[in-house]
């Protein structure tokens, strides 16, 4: 069995490239991803972008600190997950899973949007989440993922489907559970990276962003994303706006 992949870019965030990449300056404009995955036994989405709210009141939402590093002025009214879903034709009520690379804010603020989805995360990352001292420290926000959705927690690898043609893949260290996905397409097979890779250069050179929650988690993962793409896996990068140019926007297929 294999699975249809579709890429969503929902809108850019604008930040400083040293907090996302070591030894480089200036600005950068990250795409934000979401995928939506159909497969026969359901829809699933990873990732779901910003909420609204970052667009209309981004300190509202994020506090102050967080609202002066970013820019959300490339994130327009019809970039949120839930425009994307409908300008497809896809409707957001019936997406059945979100799984969710992790918590962040650019990962899952458009949750909301996407009410009837089963959320799949992994357990460490919900259990980080959960203590309030430990999602401070992380960057985690409740708004983003507060809204009474059934959570499955997985702990390390999870076929999706029970086919191997959806499978969660742990790699830990960008956050305390943070986990990329890999799906079978009739083309081949792709890893969809999250923030465990931000860029194309952050694996070939090996150099990190400023925030990192467990740095030798973090490098362990990048190995474990290395060999996948030598064993002959596309891998797509968490926001690498050079990576992004090139691929195709649903409903063409991303691969
Ligand atoms: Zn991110």
């Amino acid at each position: 069995m294999t699975a249809k992949l579709y890429a969503m870019t929902c809108g850019r965030l604008v930040g400083r490239l040293k907090d996302m990449i070591e030894g480089e300056d200036g600005q950068v404009a990250l795409p934000i991803p979401s995928y939506l995955i159909e497969h026969p036994k359901g829809r699933a989405l990873f990732d779901t972008g910003m909420h609204p709210q970052c667009r209309s009141d981004a300190t509202g939402r994020l506090g102050e600190r967080v609202a002066r590093i970013f820019g959300f002025e490339q994130y327009g009214p019809q970039d949120d997950v839930k425009s994307r879903l409908e300008a497809i034709d896809r409707d957001p009520g019936r997406i059945d899973f979100i799984v969710n690379s992790h918590l962040h804010f650019d990962h899952a603020g458009g949750n909301e949007l996407v009410p009837n989805a089963t959320m799949v995360v992994q357990k460490r990352e919900w259990q980080a989440a959960q203590d309030a001292e430990t999602a401070a420290k992380v960057g985690f926000y409740r708004a983003d993922f507060d809204h009474g959705h059934k959570v499955l927690q997985v702990d390390g690898e999870h076929d999706l489907f029970g086919d191997g043609s959806v499978v969660c893949l742990p790699t830990y260290g960008h956050t305390p559970g943070h986990q990329s996905l890999k799906v079978r397409t009739e083309a081949g097979e792709v890893v969809i990276t999250g923030d465990a890779c931000y860029f194309c250069r952050t694996l070939r050179e090996r150099r990190l962003p400023r925030f990192v929650w467990d740095r030798e988690q973090m490098l362990a993962s990048l190995d474990r994303l290395d060999a996948l793409e030598k064993g002959g896996a596309r891998l797509f990068f968490g926001h690498d706006p050079d990576f992004w140019k090139d691929v195709p926007q649903a409903p063409v297929p991303a691969f």
